[in-house]
């Protein structure tokens, strides 16, 4: 089956989470790998939320590697778009639909590579595992996190595996880059709670919980948190500057001077983001409750926040900084913790970037952090470095960041021909 048919049957499966229902998607999935000639396991522990696992055997000489991926996709509600986003149409040479970016394109490519390889009696030195999820799209209770926790026999010794974001281009004024997600910023919720005195509406009072809400709220808007030069954000910081032209580069090379670094980012502006979030823990207030009554001065407010912390950092340090650049007396409390890869093991890195030299002679492949965080935290509890290898070669035009999780989700044809070229010629070098 190739690629391009094997995603329109994806597509087509709705699985929006929430609910998901991944169920029926991944037994289609199990009957194409049975057909092909793999054996599988469909592990989950609902009927709807089904999660699949399967292996291309190897010879045994080397360590098992994983592919993983997950099939839910968010919810298209509320966006416009110019086809029907569960129907898998073919408009402007790029397949259209909910997933196809995010991410049962990969998905696609990963299987039809495998099944080529097997047909083809390919053997790699160790087995290849298959592994795809559902419910990444929510918290992975019931995907990956079910998985790693419940059946960790299945990954046994596996010590490198790809999964999503990654190994696409991304064009830096001409320049094309391929960053290689190689780690991710970690989950913390924090609940802040800002107490003050209470009273009547009609005599104010000055420096209540409000006041300090308004000053917790000024200071996060004004400053950033601290500068962490971490050993991945060095080896992406570098290697963008090795690659970026006159003044980018120069200005690059400041950047992990922690002297320097929010002065460097200020002048790259919206150019620099992505930088600002793998050099600092950053929190965003997006939730406030507070005041039930007009006549009533409420006696606290509270203000969730969504924090993430970068890799090898705990939430104790992202309390402290909060506390140390706002200046204000608060009670703060974890809601939420997930804790993602500590350390980064580059051992595949290079051979995941000649696989993209070879297709793309302009590639310049870097390694990344990427801000959100995925299932690849999950499968580290297990010892498992991924990396976010979904490759791509991207017309300049197309706009992988303004597509995902929006309207007009798409990916070229010859997009996902790329993708399965390549991640074939991995199976072949594993
Ligand atoms: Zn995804």
């Amino acid at each position: 089956m190739n690629t391009f048919a094997l995603l329109k049957d994806l597509i087509r499966f709705n699985t929006t989470n929430p609910p998901g229902n991944e169920g029926e998607c991944i037994k289609f999935i199990d009957k194409a790998l049975r057909e092909a000639g793999f054996k599988t396991s469909i592990l989950g522990k609902s009927e709807n939320k089904l999660n699949l696992v399967a292996r291309l055997e190897g010879t045994g000489e080397a360590a098992p590697f994983l592919m993983q991926g997950h099939v839910d996709v968010v919810p298209v509600d509320g966006q416009q778009w110019d086809n029907d986003p569960f129907q898998g149409i073919i408009s402007d040479d790029c397949l259209w639909g909910r997933g196809t970016l995010d991410m049962k394109g990969a998905v696609a490519m990963m299987m039809s590579a495998l099944m080529l390889a097997k047909a083809q009696g390919i053997k790699p030195k160790g087995d290849i595992i298959l592994a795809v999820v559902c419910d990444e799209e929510d918290e992975g209770e019931y995907g990956a996190k079910y998985l790693v926790d419940e059946h960790p026999e299945l990954f046994l010794n596996v010590k490198y595996g790809i999964g999503e974001i990654g190994g696409f281009t991304t064009y830096i004024g001409n320049q094309k880059l391929y960053p290689i997600m190689v780690s991710e910023k970690q989950v913390c919720t924090l609940r802040v709670v800002l107490k003050g005195a209470s009273g009547h509406g009609s005599m104010p009072i000055r420096n209540g919980s409000m006041h300090k809400l308004g000053r917790l709220l000024n200071a996060l808007n004004s400053k950033r948190l601290p500068v962490h030069v971490t050993e991945p954000a060095l080896s992406m910081i570098k290697a963008m500057a090795e690659v970026l032209p006159f003044p980018k580069n120069t200005l690059l090379k400041q950047l992990p001077k922690p002297t320097f670094t929010d002065k460097v980012l200020d002048i790259l502006s919206d150019n620099g983001k992505i930088f600002d979030s793998v050099l600092h823990n950053t929190v965003s207030p997006n939730i406030v409750r507070g005041g039930n009554k007009i006549n009533v001065i409420p006696p606290e407010v509270e203000l969730v926040l969504d924090g993430r912390i970068l890799p090898g950092l705990s939430p104790e340090v992202l309390i402290n900084e909060l506390k140390e650049i706002s200046k204000i007396d608060m009670d703060i409390e974890i809601t939420k913790f997930i804790p993602g890869p500590r350390k980064v093991d580059m051992g595949l890195f290079s051979t995941l970037s000649e696989i993209l030299i070879e297709s793309d002679k302009e590639a310049k492949p870097v390694p990344f952090i990427v801000s959100a965080s995925t299932d690849a935290r999950y499968f580290s509890k297990l010892g498992i470095q991924t990396y976010g290898f979904t490759p791509m070669l991207l017309p300049k035009d197309f706009k992988f960041s303004e597509l995902i999780h929006a309207a007009n989700e798409r990916i070229p044809l010859k997009a996902l021909e790329f993708g399965t070229d390549r991640i074939f010629e991995l199976i072949k070098r594993l």
